[in-house]
C-alpha cells in the first residue's frame, strides 16, 4: 500500500527537517514548505515536493497543497511546525517582532489548517499535528510574546479538536522543551540570546530527531486513536 501525502511546514531546518527525513524514511510522499527552498531541496528526499512559501501567505499555502495533492493524492497529515521565537522584554522589544511571531506561529498555523481541513472533513480522516512548546504550558523570562503564541497553539488545538473530532479528524499537540535548532538565532537581543544559550547548555536541549520520533509515534497510531498531547523535554531541563 503506498503511503499517503504528509505536509511539513518549516521543513528547512531543525524539527521540521528531522520530521521530514523520518516520514520520508517511512515511505511518505511529502510537501515541504519554507522560505529557504534550497534547504528543502538539499534534504534530497524522494517524492518530496519542495515549495518556497511564506506560511503567512495563505493563498500560496493553499496553492502548494493543491499542487501536491494533484501529484500524490489527498493530504493525510499536516505537521504544523513553522515557527519563530524572538525573545525580548515587552518594555523595549520592537513591536514588529510581536507581529511576526503572531503572524507565523498563530495565523500561519491556522492558514495551513484551513488549506487541508475541508478535504479531511470530507474524507472523514486526517491528522493535524501542531508543534506547541513547554512554553505553551508555562512561562519563561523574556518569552512574553512568544509564550502568547505558543499558549495559543495549545488552546487552539484543544478547540480545533472539539470542532473536528465528529468528522474523524485527529488533532495532536507536540510540546517540546529546549531543542538544539536554529530557533534562538533569530532573536535580536544579543544579551538575551547569550543568556539563553548558556541556559540551554545547563538544561541539556533535546535533539530534533527525538521530537520527530514523537510526531511519528502520534501519527503512527490507528486513525481511531488520538494522542492529544505529548510534552517532552531533556531530563536535565529544570524549568
Ligand atoms: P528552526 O528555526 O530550526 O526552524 C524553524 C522553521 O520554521 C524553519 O524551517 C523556517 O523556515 C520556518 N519558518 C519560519 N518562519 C517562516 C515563515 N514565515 N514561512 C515559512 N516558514 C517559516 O527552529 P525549530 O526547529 O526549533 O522550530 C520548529 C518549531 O518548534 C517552531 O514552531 C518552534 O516554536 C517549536 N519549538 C522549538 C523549540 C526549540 O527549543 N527549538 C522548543 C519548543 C517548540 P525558513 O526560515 O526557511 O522559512
Amino acid at each position: 500500500m503506498p503511503k499517503p501525502l504528509v505536509v511539513v511546514t518549516g521543513a528547512s531546518s531543525g524539527i521540521g527537517a528531522a520530521t521530514a527525513r523520518l516520514l520520508s524514511a517511512q515511505g511518505h510522499p511529502l510537501l515541504l514548505l519554507a522560505r529557504r527552498v534550497d534547504r528543502l531541496e538539499a534534504l534530497g528526499l524522494p517524492d518530496a515536493m519542495c515549495r518556497k512559501v511564506d506560511i503567512t501567505d495563505r493563498a500560496a499555502v493553499a496553492d502548494a497543497v493543491a499542487e501536491a495533492e494533484a501529484a500524490y493524492g489527498p493530504v493525510d497529515a499536516l505537521i504544523n511546525n513553522a515557527g519563530v521565537m524572538l525573545l525580548g522584554r515587552i518594555a523595549d522589544q520592537d513591536a514588529g517582532e510581536w507581529d511576526r511571531m503572531l503572524d507565523v506561529n498563530v495565523k500561519g498555523l491556522l492558514g495551513a489548517v484551513r488549506a487541508v481541513l475541508p478535504g479531511m472533513i470530507e474524507r472523514e480522516r486526517g491528522t493535524l499535528v501542531n508543534i506547541g512548546s513547554v512554553a505553551g504550558r508555562k512561562t519563561f523570562p523574556n518569552h512574553t510574546a512568544y509564550v502568547g503564541t505558543k499558549f495559543a497553539v495549545h488552546a487552539m488545538s484543544e478547540n480545533l479538536r472539539e470542532e473536528v473530532a465528529p468528522h474523524g479528524v485527529r488533532v495532536t499537540v507536540i510540546g517540546p522543551g529546549a531543542v538544539e535548532t536554529e530557533l534562538l538565532s533569530h532573536t535580536t537581543d544579543d544579551g538575551i540570546k547569550a543568556g539563553y544559550e548558556e541556559w540551554k547548555k545547563e538544561n541539556a536541549a533535546l535533539s530534533p530527531d527525538t521530537v520527530a520520533q514523537a510526531v511519528l509515534y502520534a501519527y503512527g497510531q490507528p486513525q481511531d486513536v488520538c494522542i492529544r498531547e505529548i510534552v517532552l523535554a531533556g531530563t536535565r531541563q529544570q524549568a
